[in-house]
């Protein structure tokens, strides 16, 4: 099994989304799990619609919410021309659990049920896409169903292989398989998310509990670099380090990678920009 995660940038429109696609069907194609992110800017946009419900302006929430779906249904229909009709429901059910939060006030818990609608929006897009416009078979696979905390908030590692076995039991022929980063339940079952930036540590657990080969981190920079880019002119990116050193730059603010997801010591090479 290989794990593949894409970031917001790699799925944030159209175009992108389609590159994905080619990517994942790579030649050779063995088993693969297919990890992505919520398009970029909408888990910011969720954030803002949670905080406006939280200060009581549901006029403002609820325009965030149509300005939203807006662009969803335009990425639709240029991923999926026709085929964007059967689809668009399915999205506008996501908005409408948005919607639904107008009404009364916000608790925590609903927060949580709002972020999660980014990375069920991104998978249900590509699935589609994939599935309908390339006819190739993909199973969707609810991260829901096995990503799970214990009663610390921290995953729990027991509860994730079992889940993806029993979720990947049906499949014993599928090839292709998409789920959601990011989004998991807590220890009484409600969704909960591993913190921001928290797809790439999705990833590292789903290839954890699977002992995968490989898990491969896309992203829209060439890998982990000397130094911060955004600070630092000419900086360049470092080819080949340890699982030491590239969970020493993630902890210390590099934005590439949570810093979680390359906790695992060993005498692996961590790869970068390939
Ligand atoms: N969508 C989530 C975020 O923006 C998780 C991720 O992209 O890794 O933080
Ligand atoms: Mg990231």
């Amino acid at each position: 099994m290989k794990i593949m995660k894409f970031g917001g940038t790699s799925v944030g429109s159209a175009p992108r989304m389609r590159e994905v696609a080619e990517l994942m069907h790579a030649p050779h194609l063995q088993r693969r799990i297919v990890v992505l992110s919520a398009m970029s800017g909408t888990t910011n946009a969720l954030v803002e619609i949670a905080g406006l419900l939280g200060d009581g302006d549901a006029p403002a929430a609820a325009a965030r919410i149509a300005f939203l779906r807006q662009r969803y249904h335009e990425v639709a229909r240029e991923l999926l021309a026709d085929a964007a009709e059967t689809l668009l429901p399915t999205l506008d059910a996501h908005f409408q659990t948005l919607l639904n939060f107008l009404a009364a006030p916000l608790t925590p818990a609903d927060e949580r049920i709002i972020l999660a609608q980014g990375e069920l929006l991104s998978t249900r897009l590509l699935h589609g896409y994939v599935t309908t416009v390339l006819g190739r078979p993909a199973v969707l696979l609810p991260a829901l169903d096995f990503m799970r905390l214990d009663a610390d908030g921290e995953p729990d590692a027991a509860a994730i292989r079992q889940g993806l076995a029993d979720a990947l039991l049906p499949y014993p022929n599928d090839a292709l398989f998409i789920t959601q980063g990011f989004i998991c339940r807590d220890v009484r079952g409600d969704i909960d998310n591993l913190r921001r930036g928290g797809s790439d540590y999705s990833a590292s657990l789903i290839g954890a509990a699977l002992e995968a080969e490989e898990i491969q981190i896309w992203t829209d920079i060439d890998g982990l670099h000397n130094n911060d880019p955004r600070v630092v002119p000419g900086t360049y990116p470092v080819r080949e380090l340890s699982f030491d050193e590239a969970a020493e730059l993630a902890y210390f603010g590099a934005k590439i990678l949570h810093p979680s997801s390359v906790l695992r010591r060993g005498p692996t090479v961590f790869r970068c920009g390939c």
